[in-house]
């Protein structure tokens, strides 16, 4: 049934979006990918995910959203601030506040352009940093509203939302991507492709993850001594 649906897949050339990439490619006949361009620290980014969609043969939307720079002032889109981890309930200094408010909308308006149902987002809410537009419950509440202001019917996935890095990294190697992600992605504050810096936060919860299932998968081959 779903293999006869359009997707587009909110893609930033991440692990979580790219491996919600795979997901979509998966299930849908037809996937189409959008990066939103908001002058990130690293144009990287935006290079990485072009060569990702590229390689995967996937129509590639660039949208410029640079005006989220005249609005929020932070780590992502100024060179001048560095970025810190957030402590225990505090969000880091990377926030931007309602961005995926914005970006889900925009993605929901391009959906509608290029005749497409679904929306995949990688937001998760076990990783939960403290942004209150990846939770769950604002996703379910968005969905409501894009197709009310539409009058349409768009559902929007989010495969990753109750797993963890580790389980991500499982998702990934379940679609047969795990080399892909892992050597081809961009998750690292830094602008390092791959495994990444090792010391940012970004590249601290990926490579805790890649390592706690890597073992995992290893640990279910060995024999209690
Ligand atoms: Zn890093």
């Amino acid at each position: 049934m779903l293999k006869d649906e359009k997707a587009i897949v909110v893609f930033s050339g991440g692990q979580d979006s790219t491996t919600c990439l795979f997901w979509a490619l998966e299930r849908f006949k037809s996937v189409e990918a959008v990066t939103f361009d908001y002058n990130q620290r690293h144009r990287l980014e935006i290079d990485c995910a072009r060569e990702i969609t590229e390689e995967l043969g996937v129509q590639h939307h660039i949208l410029d959203m640079s005006l989220l720079n005249q609005l929020a002032p932070s780590a992502l889109t100024r060179d001048d601030i560095a970025v810190q981890a957030g402590g225990e309930g505090e969000l880091p200094s990377t926030f931007v506040p309602g961005r995926n408010l914005i970006f889900l909308s925009f993605a929901g308006i391009l959906a509608s352009q290029v005749g497409a149902k679904h929306i995949i987002t990688g937001v998760c809410e076990t990783d939960f940093s403290g942004y209150p537009d990846c939770r769950d419950m604002f996703v379910k509440s968005l969905n409501v509203s894009l197709n009310l202001s539409m009058d349409s019917q768009f559902v929007i996935h989010t495969p990753l939302m109750w797993i963890n890095k580790a389980e991500t990294w499982q998702l990934a190697d379940e679609l047969g991507a795990l080399a892909f992600v892992r050597e081809k992605t961009l998750t690292c504050y830094n602008g390092v492709i791959g495994d990444g810096c090792g010391t940012c936060p970004a590249c601290e919860l990926r490579n805790n993850g890649l390592q706690a299932y890597l073992q995992g998968r290893e640990g279910s081959h060995i024999h209690d001594k």
